[in-house]
């Protein structure tokens, strides 16, 4: 008899069992977790309770200053001896200011510390609603639409969000471990920059052709590279991610990081953070990858996408083994005019050579969108799905979310966070997501958590590492299922 069939007879019994062989546990778990989700109500408990103790690899696309929730960064409001503005909920840091507003009397300040701001429940509400998408759907207060509502968070806690990165990267390390997740790749800092304004004028002149934006990008390379001010601000750059990194790393748990570059500022603040984290992924182990981030429909963002791809391709060819995870398309129909919402992924791939694809969103309003899911099939590209995100920002989700396409057509992808302090969710919870809104199956789940340390971008040898640890985590998560099983099935 095959194990197989031996182990249907021993389940007949709805999922019961009673002496399953250890080596039995993953059909036992695949059996389980279908009838988590069969019928038109998955049990989102119980969900819960499965994907927070599963093994999730890695999460691919997640932001740093994103992932501190807004509770951690009013701590390190007072750590830094700034305060909080009652009215607009800004950071103040200006010394006179914070000093004149210390000699008033409590009643008076309009400047307040975290204890103040945590004393006065409807002040400290208010400000997790300005620092984070908390409350955002569930009142009906006077909003922002919800895509700036979201972007803006990261202006109130930007003073104190990059001073503290080792306390919360160990933050962050504690709270993967409590949720069974081995590995994230943080977007940590920006990469540094100059402007000029010069190059600005020249990349921005109507007309210009590849040749002569080749020629100035090339031009402000040398420039760069012999200036020794900016090779000093890379070697900071990199010797702030070893400080920050200090103790991050263990058996239990690894970090590596990307350097990114903003899309919304000038052209040659975009070339010049881009080559310094270009540079940056080329000189470190800790630095595994670049990409760039912020809101895509802006004005400026749209207006230079395709300049960026060029970037992306001119350094790329300069420096080939460097990895890139580009957001792309992170795009819904009415944010900006059609015909913007027809080329991003394309170019990514095609233009600056993406590795892996950030969010994807657009992808049925691309011009070839088969081509495109063709091309991130045969190549292995996978595009990184971020569904609380996407339903908060874009407005995306369940049957209207394009992974359905991405998966219909057999095209790798991941489940992440993104901004996880911001949504205020765990990646447990994006898993819980896809597999009650999506007809899905343990083995793809499963699979979900392979592929996202399978598609990182970690040296071969730190993610055969990391995959054979899964190997060990799986196998005691499925002998803990099938313990569970075994007690439900005895109180029968
Ligand atoms: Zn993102």
């Amino acid at each position: 008899m095959a194990a197989s069939t031996l182990i249907v007879i021993l389940m007949a019994n709805s999922y019961g069992i009673h002496a399953a062989p250890i080596s039995h546990n993953e059909e036992i778990t695949n059996r389980y977790f279908s009838t988590l989700v069969a019928g038109a109500q998955p049990k989102l408990a119980e969900l819960t309770l499965f994907f927070s103790m599963m093994p999730k690899g890695g999460d691919l696309h997640h932001h740093y200053s994103g992932a501190m929730y807004a509770e951690q960064y009013l701590e390190w409001v007072d750590r830094q001896h700034y305060c909080v503005n009652k009215v607009t909920y800004a950071i103040e840091t200006d010394k006179a200011l914070i000093d004149a507003e210390r000699a008033k009397t409590p009643g008076q300040r309009n400047c307040l510390s975290s204890a103040e701001v945590l004393a006065d429940n409807a002040i400290y509400r208010e400000l997790l609603q300005h620092w984070s998408d908390k409350d955002f759907s569930n009142h009906g207060a006077i909003q922002p639409p919800p895509d700036r509502q979201f972007f803006d968070t990261f202006g109130y806690f930007d003073p104190v969000s990059t001073s503290n990165n080792n306390a919360g990267l160990l933050l962050l390390k504690q709270r993967a471990i409590q949720e069974n997740l081995s590995y994230i790749e943080t977007m940590l800092e920006l990469g540094p920059m100059i402007e000029d304004a010069n190059f600005d004028a020249k990349v921005l002149q109507a007309g210009v052709d590849r040749d002569a934006l080749s020629a100035q990008m090339a031009a402000l390379t040398t420039a760069l590279e012999q200036d020794r001010e900016f090779n000093r601000k890379i070697d900071n750059y990199l010797a702030d991610i070893r400080a920050s990194s200090a103790g991050v790393d263990d058996a239990q748990f690894t970090m590596r990081y990307q350097a990114f570059v903003l899309r919304l500022l000038s052209p040659s603040q975009v070339f010049s953070s881009l080559l310094a984290a270009f540079k940056a992924a080329s000189q470190s182990d800790l630095v595994v990858g670049v990409n760039i981030v912020g809101a895509e429909n802006l004005n400026v963002s749209m207006r230079d996408y395709s300049l960026h791809m060029q970037m992306f391709k001119f350094l790329k060819a300069k420096y080939p083994r460097v990895k890139l995870a580009l957001h792309a398309g992170e795009l819904a129909l009415g944010m900006v005019p059609p015909e913007g919402l027809t080329f991003h992924i394309r170019e990514a791939i095609d233009v600056a050579g993406a590795n892996r694809i950030g969010h994807g969103i657009d992808l049925a309003h691309e011009t070839d969108a088969i081509g495109i899911m063709k091309k991130m099939r045969e190549r292995g590209i996978p595009v990184e799905i971020n569904l609380s995100s996407n339903e908060f920002i874009l407005g995306v989700k369940d049957e209207s979310h394009p992974v359905t396409l991405y998966r219909k057509y057999g095209v790798p992808f991941v489940l992440s966070t993104d901004d996880p302090g911001v949504s205020r969710n765990n990646l447990s919870g994006e898993y819980v997501l896809f597999a009650s809104r999506y007809k899905t199956d343990y083995a793809e789940v499963k699979k979900l958590s392979y592929d996202s340390l399978r598609y990182s971008f970690l040296s071969e040898v730190d993610k055969k590492r990391l995959l054979k640890a899964l190997d060990g985590r799986f196998a005691k998560f499925e002998a803990e299922i099938a313990d569970l099983v075994k007690s439900e099935a005895g109180k029968k």
